[in-house]
């Protein structure tokens, strides 16, 4: 069972894919299972109780059970493992990104049975996304140190992993018919800075272990990429263009998290001090239908009723497409708790309501910009109202849908093209567009 971020899908994955290719079945309810992985988040509050809830089901139902992911590595105010100060009786406890102490974990308390069958694993991996998309990973950690944050103290700082290793991935995920991969991290702009850009090596030629060098290969793979958490550091304009001549997606998703400078900088936020607006504007001129993805923390430690009507107006003259909102949550060991004037939870929570409706307009009307035009649209499942798709400005699970209300005869995984006639908050209405 895997709970949380991508990222931690991700390491779940790795995990599937080591076991199956060891010849261990994989089964998709307690009955009869020989023994149960947990792979937990620790992020905030409600994810700890999120995972130590289905601890104590796996071993209520089960009884054999290794604990791995974020909240594995996190200890309480008195230094004692949360884990197994909970649940003494799990089998082991490891952190995150941790496939090779997993495997030892499960060898230790469910010897393979036979030779690995390497054979029996797909080149692509096992995935817990449909056959049509899939996450790509590309570092781990993060050198950054946002006081709301305890990532880095979780899962260390940045590691990028080797350009050819990555290429290599996402070419054999594009082999098995992926259509679209979704790059992940935890600082995708940030990808090579621990390596000093070094030089690798895919398709025989060196190539530069660089976010611009990483899209460009993957662009040659002829499917969608789609980029996630990207801070808006200068390198990222050299992006645009890429998305201008559509080799990846217009799409970028840039966790802004404030727009207050006192704020940003009590955050510790990378990139605050760039000229945010400035920049918006200048990518939009060169890439007129760039989707802009966002996220936002009302009620942080001092947040005053102007720094948040600072928001309001940053949220007004940014016109972002997609906005989602947390109210700030006191994560156990992040340093912001110690700052002074912390709000009630009351209007931590009230603001995030009041942002998420300033912001309700707003995605609406860059909505219905669309509407009228004809666009090219990801079909990820078809029923008998027709088929639910995606556009270049919708990631799965967080952005919102395209309903082609005629598309019953589409499979999953196709592209088409289709005309916008409708749209409401979050997602949009098409029909066919008639082949030329
Ligand atoms: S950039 Fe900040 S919020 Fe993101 S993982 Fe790093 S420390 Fe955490």
């Amino acid at each position: 069972m895997s709970l949380g971020c991508p990222k931690a899908a991700s390491d779940a994955e790795q995990i599937l894919t080591r076991l199956r290719a060891e010849g261990y079945e994989i089964s998709g309810s307690y009955d009869g299972a020989d023994l149960v992985v947990v792979n937990t988040c620790g992020f905030i509050d409600a994810a700890v109780e999120e995972s130590l809830d289905a601890i104590g089901e796996a071993l209520a139902e089960n009884g054999k059970v290794i604990v791995t992911g974020c909240l594995g590595a996190k200890k309480d105010a008195a230094g004692n493992d949360i884990v197994r100060a909970a649940h003494p009786k799990v089998l082991a406890v490891t952190g995150p990104h941790a496939m090779p102490e997993v495997m030892e974990a499960v060898h230790r308390h469910l010897p393979p049975l036979h030779d690995p069958f390497v054979d029996l694993v797909p080149p692509q991996g096992i995935r817990l996304t449909p056959d049509h998309y899939a996450y790509l990973k590309i570092s781990e950690g993060c050198n950054h140190r946002c006081t709301f944050c305890i990532i880095p103290s979780l899962r260390g700082d940045l590691v990028s992993r080797p350009i050819g290793e990555v290429m290599r991935e996402a070419e054999a995920l594009a082999q098995a018919g992926v259509r679209e991969i979704l790059v992940i991290s935890q600082d995708t702009s940030a990808y090579g800075v621990d390596v000093k850009y070094r030089t690798g090596f895919w398709g025989g030629k060196p190539v530069k272990t660089r976010l611009f060098e990483l899209c460009s290969e993957l662009a040659k793979l002829g499917i969608w990429v789609r980029l996630h958490y990207v801070y808006p550091y200068p390198s990222v304009d050299d992006l645009i263009p890429l998305m201008a001549e559509r080799k990846i997606l217009p799409y970028l998703d840039v966790p802004f998290q404030h727009a207050s400078q006192r704020i940003l900088k009590l955050m510790k936020r990378p990139a605050s001090a760039e000229k945010v607006l400035d920049r918006i504007a200048a990518w939009r001129r060169e890439v007129p239908d760039l989707t802009i993805r966002s996220t936002f923390i009302t009620g942080f430690p001092g947040e005053t009723e102007a720094e948040f009507n600072e928001l309001l107006d940053f949220l007004d003259e940014a016109q972002l497409d997609r906005v989602g909102a947390f109210a700030y949550s006191p994560v156990e060991g992040a340093t912001a708790n110690q700052l002074p004037g912390a709000l009630p939870e009351g209007l931590r929570e009230e603001r995030k309501a009041r942002l998420l409706r300033h912001q309700e307009d707003i995605s609406t009307q860059r909505l219905e910009r669309r509407i009228g035009r004809r666009i090219t649209v990801l079909v990820d499942d078809v029923d008998e109202e027709g088929a639910i798709a995606r556009s270049a400005g919708d990631a799965p699970d967080i952005d919102g849908l395209v309903y082609v209300t005629d598309g019953h005869d589409l499979e999953i995984g196709d592209f088409a093209e289709v005309n916008v006639i409708d749209c409401d908050v979050h997602d949009l209405y098409a029909t066919l567009a008639a082949c030329e």
